[in-house]
C-alpha cells in the first residue's frame, strides 16, 4: 500500500515537530510547511534526512498546491508574546491560511485537521469548559486577534464542511508544554523553567492566582492522531487537554522544585484580558476517541526541565 500523504502547515513548530515524528514512526510520508516565524527547523533536524520527511518552506496565507491525502493545519504564532507582536499577521494566518488549507483539501478530497483551543471559550464565566460553551472573549481586545482569529478559522472550517462535504477534525487544545518549545517562546512553562535554571526571578504576571491545567506534549499528540483517525462523522470541536489544575504560583514553585533551583518569585502587572481559570472537560474525549491524558505534571516538568538543561549546556559550551 502507498503511503499516506499528510501535510503539516507550522510544522517547525512545538508541537509540529513533535506531530511529524509520530507521522514517520506511523509510515507516513511527511510533507512540513512552515514561515519560520516561531518555528525552529533545529526542531526537525534528526527528520531532514529521511526519504519520507521533506520541508517546505512556505506562508500559509500563500496559496499551495500539493498531492495530499490529509492535512495538519497548525500554522499560527501560539503564544500571546509572539501573536500580539504581528496581531494582523496572527489574524490573516489564522483566516486565511484555514482558508487555503480547506480549498487544499477541497481539491484533494483530503481530511483536514484544525488546531483551534481553548483561547476561543476567552475568559470563560463556565467552568469547566465544554465544547457547547460558546465563550466569553473580548472582540476588540489584545488577545482578540488570535481568539477571534481561531473562533474565525472554526466557522470556515464548518462551513467547508457543511458546503462543500470537506472532512473535518476540530480540535481545542489546552496549554501543552514539553521539549522543543522555543527559548524565547514566551509562554509560562518555558519562562519559569528557564529562569530557574539559570538563577534569575520567576516572572508571575499578576498574583499568580490565575489557574491553568497543563498537558505534556506526548499525550496530546496522541490524542490529534486518534481524532485524525476516527470516523468521518466526528468533526470535533473537541477538548484536548490535562483537566489537572494549577495556579501559576503553584506551578513556579513546582519548578523551583524540581530544578533545585534558588530563584524566588518576581511579581509583574497582569496583561489584559488574561483569563483567570481554565480547565477543559475531557468527558467527550474520553467518550469519543477513548483518550485522556496520562502523564502527571511532575513527571512532564522533569522532561522538559532535562530539555532546556541540556540546550542551555549546549549553548554554553
Ligand atoms: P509554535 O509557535 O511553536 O508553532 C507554530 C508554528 O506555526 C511555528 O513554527 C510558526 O513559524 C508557524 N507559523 C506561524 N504563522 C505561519 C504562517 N503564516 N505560515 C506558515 N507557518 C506559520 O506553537 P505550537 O505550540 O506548536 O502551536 C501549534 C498550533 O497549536 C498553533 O496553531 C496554536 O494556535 C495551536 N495551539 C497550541 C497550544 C499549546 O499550548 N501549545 C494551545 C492551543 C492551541
Ligand atoms: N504567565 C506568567 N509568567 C510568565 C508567562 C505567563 O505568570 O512568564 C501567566 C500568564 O499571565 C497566564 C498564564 O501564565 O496567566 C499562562 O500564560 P501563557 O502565556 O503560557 O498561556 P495562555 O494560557 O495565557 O495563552
Amino acid at each position: 500500500m502507498m503511503s499516506k500523504r499528510v501535510l503539516i502547515t507550522g510544522g517547525a513548530g512545538f508541537l509540529g515537530s513533535h506531530l511529524s515524528d509520530r507521522l514517520i514512526e506511523r509510515g507516513n510520508t511527511v510533507i512540513n510547511t512552515d514561515n519560520l516565524y516561531t518555528g525552529d527547523l533545529r526542531n526537525l533536524k534528526h527528520l531532514m534526512d529521511h526519504p519520507r520527511f521533506t520541508f517546505i518552506e512556505h506562508d500559509v496565507c500563500d496559496p499551495l498546491d500539493l498531492e495530499v491525502d490529509e492535512i495538519f493545519n497548525l500554522a499560527c504564532p501560539a503564544s500571546p508574546v509572539h501573536y500580539q507582536a504581528k496581531p494582523l499577521f496572527t489574524l490573516k494566518t489564522s483566516f486565511i491560511g484555514a482558508m487555503n488549507m480547506l480549498e487544499l483539501a477541497k481539491k484533494n478530497n483530503a481530511k483536514i485537521f484544525q488546531a483551534s483551543t481553548s483561547e476561543v471559550y476567552g475568559d470563560p464565566e463556565v467552568h469547566p469548559q465544554k465544547e457547547d460553551y460558546w465563550g466569553h472573549v473580548n472582540p476588540i481586545g489584545i488577545r482578540a486577534c488570535y481568539d477571534e482569529g481561531k473562533r474565525s478559522a472554526e466557522t470556515l472550517f464548518f462551513e467547508y464542511h457543511r458546503l462543500e462535504g470537506v472532512e473535518i477534525k476540530v480540535v481545542r487544545i489546552f496549554n501543552t508544554y514539553g521539549p522543543r518549545m522555543h527559548p524565547a517562546d514566551g509562554r509560562v512553562v518555558s519562562n519559569f523553567i528557564l529562569q530557574a535554571l539559570k538563577g534569575e526571578g520567576l516572572t508571575l504576571y499578576g498574583d499568580g492566582e490565575q489557574t491553568r491545567s497543563f498537558c505534556y506534549v506526548d499525550d496530546l499528540i496522541e490524542g490529534f492522531l486518534r481524532l485524525m483517525d476516527s470516523p468521518s462523522e466526528v468533526t470535533g470541536p473537541i477538548n484536548i487537554g490535562n483537566p489537572n489544575e494549577f495556579t501559576i504560583k503553584e506551578l513556579a514553585e513546582h519548578v523551583v522544585s524540581l530544578t533545585g533551583s534558588s530563584s524566588t518569585l518576581t511579581y509583574l502587572p497582569l496583561p489584559s484580558d488574561d483569563p483567570k481559570r481554565r480547565k477543559p472537560d475531557i468527558t467527550k474525549a474520553k467518550e469519543v476517541l477513548d483518550w485522556e491524558p496520562k502523564i502527571l505534571l511532575e513527571e512532564g516538568l522533569q522532561k522538559t526541565i532535562a530539555y532546556f538543561r541540556e540546550l542551555l549546556e549546549s549553548e554554553s559550551a
